[in-house]
């Protein structure tokens, strides 16, 4: 067990928690951590609703130097508090702002605020994100979040800067789109993810999509346009035998 949790109950303020919580004065417990391994074992108790979690694309790419866990270790907490129901709440989205500058950004190449809100809301697991603000001006630039296209929103650029053991792997991004038979590809594939871990509401969800990987035709048009190399055409065929 991790040096953290055992300090929570050595020093008696988990067995207080749960105390209230018996007590009705606590509605739901959550948790924060920047680190994968400690995450796992804390949704090992089972005791959790929600999680404040460090969540942007330097972090999930291991670029810099803040960040915990690889590509697949992160991705296994997004997916497995999306199957247990453990709402993420996000913090440094921008990794400290790092990210929204060409000079300090870890890929040498800025995104904006909203490329970057679009990139963690598009995790499985993601409910909220949580950006520092200052001042009520900051705050209004956020929810201009609300009016951006699509395309600003886009945040496949970081496709080209992904490690090799990121490529081939579907971020869910809808980079690809439009997919001529109507298929939104991100959402197949977020939901194929999850229902191979065992999440039954995500099997639900896919199977009341409106098109799903069934109707793929294989023209091809995803894999041409996919920043990450994904072989969208054959995972479509591999997610229609799954289901
Ligand atoms: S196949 Fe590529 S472009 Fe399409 S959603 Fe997945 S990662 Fe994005
Ligand atoms: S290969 Fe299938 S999923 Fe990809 S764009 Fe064509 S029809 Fe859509």
């Amino acid at each position: 067990m991790s040096d953290e949790i055992q300090r929570e109950q050595k020093n008696g303020i988990l067995q207080y928690l749960l105390d209230m919580r018996d007590q009705g004065v606590v509605k739901h417990i959550g948790a924060s951590s920047h680190t994968p391994s400690v995450i796992q074992e804390i949704l090992d108790t089972d005791l959790i609703d929600m999680l404040m979690f460090s969540v942007n694309p330097a972090y999930d790419y291991n670029h810099g130097d803040y960040a915990y866990g690889g590509v697949d270790e992160r991705a296994d907490v997004y997916k497995r508090c999306e199957k247990l129901g453990v709402g993420i709440s996000v913090m440094k989205p921008f990794s400290g702002g790092q990210l929204l500058s060409d000079k300090t950004s870890p890929f040498g190449k800025a995104l904006t605020q909203y490329q970057c809100i679009k990139y963690a809301l598009d995790k499985p697991g993601i409910l909220t994100v949580l950006p520092g603000a200052q001042s009520v001006a900051e705050i209004d630039a956020l929810l201009e979040y609300y009016e951006k296209s699509e395309e600003e929103l886009d945040y496949s650029i970081i496709g080209s800067f992904a490690p090799p053991e990121a490529s081939g792997k579907c971020v869910y991004c809808n980079h690809c789109e439009p997919c001529p038979a109507g298929i939104d590809i991100g959402a197949v594939n977020k939901f194929y993810d999850l229902a191979r871990i065992g999440d039954d509401m995500a099997r639900e969800h896919y199977l009341t999509l409106e098109k799903n990987a069934s109707d793929c035709v294989s023209c091809g048009h995803c894999n041409s346009r996919c920043p990450f190399s994904v072989d969208q055409m054959s995972r479509m065929q591999e997610i229609r035998s799954f289901f």
